[in-house]
């Protein structure tokens, strides 16, 4: 299984990529979290992506790409993988269809925005609080929400190499949700 988790941030893709990866037995590759790992590890990337973090930017296509491009090579990838808050625009989701990457499927998870910023608001993260949290979603729209057509009009159209396109809403009990996500990849 190849796939890609779409959906604003706080719409719980972290939480059911942990289900999904179990499930498939693939690694869950989260730009988030290795931007994460890089700002706690005080590397001269890491002190970078901090302040745009902390301003609720996005770091540049290019420090993504070469990210992913290291981690794909990792023998682990083998097996497939699971994008977790990767590509966020449609260059990087250009670079990655350039490369071959294979995809099996893009999986968005539906939230709506006054829902975002009520769990955002309440998740205390460095980025988390509240005027981040609305530059975040308003990134999100204007960047990542374009993804949305991007991949739906790509499965649409008569590509072999198009990855099938799920939706499923978000709301719900973490349980609920799991059991949509994984019908939907079946
Ligand atoms: P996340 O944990 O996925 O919500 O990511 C936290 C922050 O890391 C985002 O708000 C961005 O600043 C940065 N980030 C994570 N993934 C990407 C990406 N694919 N492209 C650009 N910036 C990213």
């Amino acid at each position: 299984m190849r796939l890609i988790l779409l959906g604003p941030p706080g719409a719980g893709k972290g939480t059911q990529a942990a289900f999904i990866k179990e499930k498939f037995g693939i690694p869950q590759i989260s730009t988030g979290d290795m931007l994460r790992a890089a700002v706690k590890a005080g590397t001269p990337l890491g002190l970078a992506a901090k302040k745009v973090m902390d301003a609720g930017q996005l770091v540049s296509d290019d420090i993504i790409l070469g990210l992913i491009r290291e981690r794909l090579k990792e023998p682990d990838c083998r097996k497939g993988y699971l994008f977790d808050g990767f590509p966020r625009t449609i260059p990087q989701a250009e670079a990655l269809r350039a490369a071959n990457v294979v995809l099996d499927c893009v999986l968005e998870i539906d939230v709506a925005d006054e829902e975002i910023v009520r769990r955002l608001s309440s998740r205390g993260r460095d980025d988390d609080k509240e005027g981040t949290v609305r530059k975040r979603l308003e990134v999100y729209r204007a960047q990542t929400r374009p993804l949305v057509d991007y991949y739906g009009r790509w499965a649409a159209s008569k590509d072999k190499q198009a990855p099938r396109y799920r939706k499923i809403s978000g709301l719900g009990t973490i349980e609920e949700i799991k059991a949509k996500a994984l019908a939907a990849l079946a």
